[in-house]
């Protein structure tokens, strides 16, 4: 088994589900007392949120470049960035890493709404990852369309995701403004919704919403443990359901 090379803390929230549902497949593909060969690099994310809001991405991406250099020289095999917006630095990141691949979440998550034929997509996500482009221009290259909700929802998901879901808040009106947003996207001729946000999955599972749900959490796990066991070729089956307090 090789070893995943987590960047996570960003948030720890989300890290946490990443750290699980790697062990979760673990056990369910090898068994027994499997359990998964991880190194976590876990950042402190007041800092990383302070480059965001500066739009300091350059800095940004230097620190998770020497934090992903660190993994490597720890012995992973891998890396994976645990939070979407982050991919926005992704090549500094990889460069900080060159002898390892890096597992891209948006490469991960493209190809399961291509092999599932999607191309007109909803992306719920933070402002950064909505408006910035990258994972736009990333998706159109596999001719999938990402479709965003309007400024007003746009700022009411930068608030659940940074205000309650990385402070490790569930709020049930959260969960109905999300599946409202679906419920739009869907009138308005969406065929898919990405949970673009590592933590999105901690509100809402992808059973609730009224289009086919692809969680980037979920998906990216999925991939590091495809590599960490790539003698192991089946389909992981998905995991079992979050329970939600209503
Ligand atoms: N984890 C989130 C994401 O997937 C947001 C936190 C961050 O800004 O990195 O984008």
């Amino acid at each position: 088994m090789k070893t995943i090379g987590l960047l996570g803390g960003m948030s720890w929230e989300s890290t946490a589900t990443y750290y699980r549902y790697i062990n979760e497949a673990v056990r369910t593909q090898l068994g027994g007392l499997a359990s998964a060969k991880i190194l976590l690099n876990s950042l402190d994310f007041s800092q990383i949120v302070g480059f965001q809001q500066r739009g300091q991405w350059p800095q940004a991406g230097a620190l998770l470049a020497d934090a992903a250099k660190g993994l490597q020289q720890a012995g992973a095999d891998c890396i994976l960035i645990c939070t979407n917006t982050m991919h926005l630095v992704a090549d500094q990141v990889a460069t900080g890493a060159r002898q390892i691949p890096l597992i891209d979440i948006i490469t991960e998550t493209a190809a399961r709404l291509s092999a599932d034929g999607h191309k007109n997509v909803l992306l719920l996500a933070t402002k950064y990852t909505m408006e910035h482009g990258f994972y736009h221009q990333r998706m159109a290259g596999l001719g999938i369309d990402i479709k965003v909700p309007a400024v007003a929802d746009r700022q009411a998901l930068q608030r659940i995701i940074f205000d309650e879901l990385c402070c490790g808040q569930i709020c049930p009106d959260s969960r109905k403004e999300i599946i409202r947003m679906v419920q739009d996207a869907q009138q308005a001729g969406a065929d898919a919704v990405i949970l673009g946000c590592t933590e999105i999955q901690l509100l809402v599972s992808t059973d609730e919403l009224p289009l086919p749900g692809y969680d980037s959490t979920q998906i990216h796990a999925d991939a590091a443990v495809s590599f960490a066991l790539p003698h192991i070729t089946s389909k992981l089956p998905s995991l079992p359901e979050a329970k939600h307090p209503i």
